[in-house]
């Protein structure tokens, strides 16, 4: 037979996505604090306006973190974010919902960026620690602008 090869005839989009999730984690706390979709909404359009998130952040009182960020990454490397999740917290204030927020957002660009920029695909690479210390630093100089 003179087919083309089998890996030209297979479709590289179809095979298994692999699955990222992202959470910004919680210290051990025996009381969490809920917080209202209402808030959370408050703050998009209000504090954290400037921010475009790809799909909307939704509380989810189920979930065991601050916060949780669900995408898909096909054979190619495109990465599509499935969902922003926003839990209980662990501290009962307007401003630690706020970071978790902002937090969720920087986890959203490394994601989106990765494919096309070194930097992010280096963050991306990097331990959980280092990636966090980084967002926490730009959740420091966003904070910063705002003159939180
Ligand atoms: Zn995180």
């Amino acid at each position: 037979m003179s087919g083309a090869p089998e890996w030209k005839l297979k479709n590289i989009d179809n095979k298994p996505k692999s699955d990222i999730m992202r959470e910004k984690k919680r210290i051990k706390k025996l009381t969490r604090h809920p917080v209202t979709q209402q808030q959370i909404d408050g703050i998009l359009e209000n504090e954290l306006k400037e921010l475009v998130f790809p799909v909307k952040p939704k509380y989810n009182a189920r979930i065991k973190d601050n916060g949780k960020t669900d995408a898909t990454e096909n054979a190619l490397g495109h990465v599509t974010i499935k969902r922003i999740l926003i839990g209980k917290q662990d501290f009962p204030s307007k401003d630690y919902l706020i970071d978790t927020l902002i937090h969720e957002y920087f986890e959203v660009e490394i994601l989106l960026k990765k494919g096309s920029d070194k930097f992010y695909k280096n963050l991306d690479k990097a331990t959980e620690k280092k990636r966090h210390a980084w967002i926490n630093s730009q959740i420091r100089n966003f904070r910063r602008k705002q003159g939180v």
